[in-house]
């Protein structure tokens, strides 16, 4: 049973029931889900939430009602690791990475559109659709695959392969559009006039979607024992991750099923996308639009419509927000797969950059707990490392050949 009790502008406070609208009909501000959670409290328990199934779907009392059944391939419920061994390379007391590669289609974003489209089939849509900068298109087509639904999704055409055949494989029509992901999704918001009956996930259907998000906080608290971490790093595109893992937090400790405080929030975005960063860093009220262009495709958002709900939370916390250069990422990746055995995309090459960045110059106290989200699977991403990650050497099929290229190449411990 949800708590949800409709929809509430996070601006002016106008209350509407739960249907698909995403802005104010009174002051055009962002409409989010509101819940019940003086009804919760006291029902809403560890016990019974632990009673609940090993997905993201135990949650389902703090999420909107999904109808009959979740729209479910699994999402959510992934590990989260302790990760001493990069805590040490980064001088870190206490690191966990929620390892958000885990998921059906190989990123976060199976949580916000299992949300999305259990919404969007209660509401009585029979088509899915999204703006995406590639991950979204790929959990979108899957999941509408798993119910028989037509997809139509919407991505910038110059996206890495890996990615768009990902969203292809599922058989829904998949448009490439000549332009960056802010032309995707003013396209978009144009498409969902003219086709009202589809379920544009991040559009019309926002405020569904954007909850999944909160799950990453619920189970980040859950599996650390019924605790918050004291600091967070979330990538940020949109910023709708960033929000609503605040917002999970929040929830779970108004409702007394974690003690206070409330982590404090830091954000990662590539240098050649961070309008966050920047506006954080220059102490500014407005988030200026950027022209993306990094290899964190994930992330490329020029004019995150959260932006500036991430700044308020950012300063309102001490957060702070990094913001890291493509060879960093690199190399991030790298370091995460060589001390964890963790092989994350761009967005996970970005986080741990950042975290590197944020203990260096001091914003993230490295003697405090520490809960790193890699949001995405680096199989998403092959093409930026396939020419640097490459067989150690090429060798003839005989011994001699094998033990001369072993005596250049040897591990310690292992002749
Ligand atoms: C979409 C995405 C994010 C963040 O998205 P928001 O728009 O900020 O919610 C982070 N990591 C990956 C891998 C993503 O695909
Ligand atoms: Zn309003």
């Amino acid at each position: 049973m949800s708590f949800a009790t409709g929809l509430i502008c996070r601006e002016c406070g106008t209350t509407y029931p739960a249907e698909a609208r995403y802005s104010c009909d009174f002051c055009f501000g962002p409409l989010e889900v509101a819940y019940d959670l003086v009804a919760a409290r006291g029902v809403l328990t560890r016990a019974s939430i632990e009673a609940g199934p090993l997905s993201m779907w135990r949650y389902g009392a703090l999420l909107p009602d999904p109808g009959e059944a979740p729209v479910d391939l699994g999402a959510g419920w992934t590990p989260l690791r302790r990760a001493d061994r990069l805590a040490e390379e980064l001088g870190l007391a206490e690191l966990w990475l929620k390892d958000d590669t885990r998921n059906p289609t190989g990123s976060f974003k199976d949580r916000v559109v299992s949300v999305a489209l259990s919404s969007a089939r209660r509401l009585g849509f029979s088509t899915a659709a999204c703006a995406s900068t590639g991950n979204l298109a790929t959990s979108v087509a899957a999941h509408a695959a798993a119910i028989g639904w037509p997809s139509v999704t919407i991505i910038p055409s110059d996206l890495e392969k890996s990615k768009i055949a990902m969203a292809a494989i599922f058989g829904g029509t998949v448009l490439g559009v000549e332009g960056n992901y802010d032309d995707v999704n003013r396209l978009c918001v144009e498409l969902v006039a003219e086709h009202e009956d589809w379920a544009f996930a991040n559009v019309n259907l926002r405020p569904y979607y954007a909850e999944g998000s909160k799950t990453l906080a619920f189970e980040i608290a859950e599996q650390l024992g019924w605790r918050a971490p004291d600091q967070v790093v979330v990538p940020i595109a949109s910023g709708s991750q960033f929000t609503k893992v605040a917002k999970g937090f929040s929830q779970f400790l108004e409702l007394g099923l974690i003690e206070g405080p409330a982590p404090v929030l830091f954000g990662a975005q590539a240098t050649g996308c961070s309008p966050v960063a920047t506006a954080f860093a220059e102490g500014a009220d407005v988030v200026t639009p950027q022209r993306p262009h990094t290899i964190a495709r994930s992330l490329a958002i020029g004019n995150p419509a959260d932006g500036p709900y991430v700044l308020d939370e950012l300063r309102a916390r001490g957060g702070d927000c990094g913001s890291v250069s493509d060879e960093e990422t690199l190399e991030c990746i790298g370091l995460l797969a060589r001390t964890e055995g963790v092989f994350a995309e761009t967005a996970g090459g970005v986080t741990i950059a950042s975290l590197r960045q944020m203990i260096r110059r001091g914003t993230l106290d490295p003697s405090k707990s520490t809960v790193a989200i890699i949001s995405g699977h680096g199989l998403k991403t092959l093409d930026v490392i396939v020419d640097t990650a490459t067989v150690s050497a090429t060798i003839a099929p005989t011994l001699s050949a094998a033990e001369a290229a072993l005596a250049e190449f040897t591990l310690a411990g292992a002749s």
